[in-house]
């Protein structure tokens, strides 16, 4: 088997944090949860906002008291930066680094910035990443039924020569070693993270799902029946691979299914497939796609642009239609 470092709840302790004072900047899906999970861990929380923000009453609804971004960032021994990646680097120039002092923790819930090098700490600061593998929602969630989402722990620089234990507390206080926290690096969780979005969980299966359907109806099929056939009974398909991988959804289907999928199946995501995975990780790791977004003033622009087309496309309209049929 391979040789993953785990850490459960017996690994990790809060003593780091007792006395500390833990700044959340952001209270968005991962900030919400992990202010609320931390707070109910016993610790000591303090909230950073924008007083304009709409997430400003959900935290005061929620109990905290939010202060502006740079009085949390002077307040907290650990600072949890929760806010989201394109502008996080100004976040943490304007509001954070003035507030840094010798021996603070900052901890990310993606690697992006650091490992792109948009943010660079000072080296006297310590600088972790505690990236839990759920949405916000579901980590909070998961840690009221007292149990807990799996997690990603890196140290990317130890100041103190405590960086792990305060990542590995924060993965406590948050629920994460509950169900267990691997480790690994910045670059890794990037880079891993970027290409598995790009290539499978977001781009790959969109582009699937649209060229199915497209292949359906060009071929005179009812759109109607493209779409549950390509989209919607992906759902199926793969909550049965989320609980018994790709064996157990195998053996749920039928056994047509399984000959045409394990013959035709390679066939369609052939070597090409493959080889334009390996570009796209290539961009990954040489910041060619890094300065295609963060780095592209107009990049927000043409993310508009590209929903707005997609909006428009044959298998969209479908779906809403169905939707307001109620027949989804
Ligand atoms: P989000 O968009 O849900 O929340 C953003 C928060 O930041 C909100 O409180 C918002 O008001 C505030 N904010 C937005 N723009 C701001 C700005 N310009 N200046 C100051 N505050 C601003 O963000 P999120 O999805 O929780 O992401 C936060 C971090 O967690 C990111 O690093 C992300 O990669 C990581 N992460 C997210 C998820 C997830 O499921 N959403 C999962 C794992 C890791
Ligand atoms: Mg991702």
């Amino acid at each position: 088997m391979s040789g993953a470092k785990i850490y459960y709840d017996a690994d990790a302790s809060l003593e780091p944090l007792r006395g500390k004072t833990i700044a959340v900047i952001g209270y968005g899906s991962q900030g919400r949860a992990q202010a609320l999970n931390l707070r109910d861990s016993g610790l000591r929380v303090v909230v950073g906002l924008r007083s304009e923000g709409r997430s400003y009453e959900v935290a005061k609804a929620d109990g905290f008291e939010p202060v502006p971004m740079e009085v949390a960032a002077e307040r907290g021994d650990v600072i949890l930066m929760l806010v989201p990646d394109v502008p996080m680097a100004e976040v943490y120039s304007r509001y954070v680094e003035p507030h840094l002092k010798s021996g603070k923790t900052l901890v990310f819930a993606h690697g992006y910035n650091v490992h792109f090098g948009r943010i660079r700490p000072p080296k006297d600061v310590n600088v972790v990443l505690v990236a839990p593998k759920s949405p916000g929602p579901l980590l909070r969630q998961k840690f009221l039924e007292g149990k807990g989402v799996p997690a990603l722990v890196a140290v990317h620089n130890d100041a103190t020569g405590e960086a792990k234990s305060v990542a590995l507390a924060i993965a406590k206080g948050l629920g994460c070693t509950r169900a267990g926290v691997i480790e690994t690096t910045f670059a890794e969780e990037t880079e891993t993270d970027l290409l598995g979005e790009q290539a499978v969980l977001v781009g790959g299966v969109m582009e699937l799902i649209k060229k199915g359907f497209e292949v359906l109806v060009e071929n005179g099929y009812q759109p109607e029946l493209a779409y549950f056939e390509v989209c919607n009974e992906l759902k199926l398909i793969v909550d049965l691979i989320y609980s018994g991988g790709l064996m157990g959804m195998l053996r749920a289907v039928s056994d047509t299914a399984k000959y045409g999928g394990l013959t035709v199946g390679p066939r369609i995501v052939d070597e090409h497939v493959k080889e334009n995975m390996r570009r796209a990780l290539r961009a990954i790791r040489s910041g060619e796609f890094e300065r295609s977004w963060t780095g592209n003033p107009r990049a927000y622009e043409e993310l508009e642009r590209l929903m707005r087309e997609l909006e428009q496309h044959p298998l969209e309209k479908v779906g809403r239609e169905l939707r307001a049929k109620g027949l989804l």
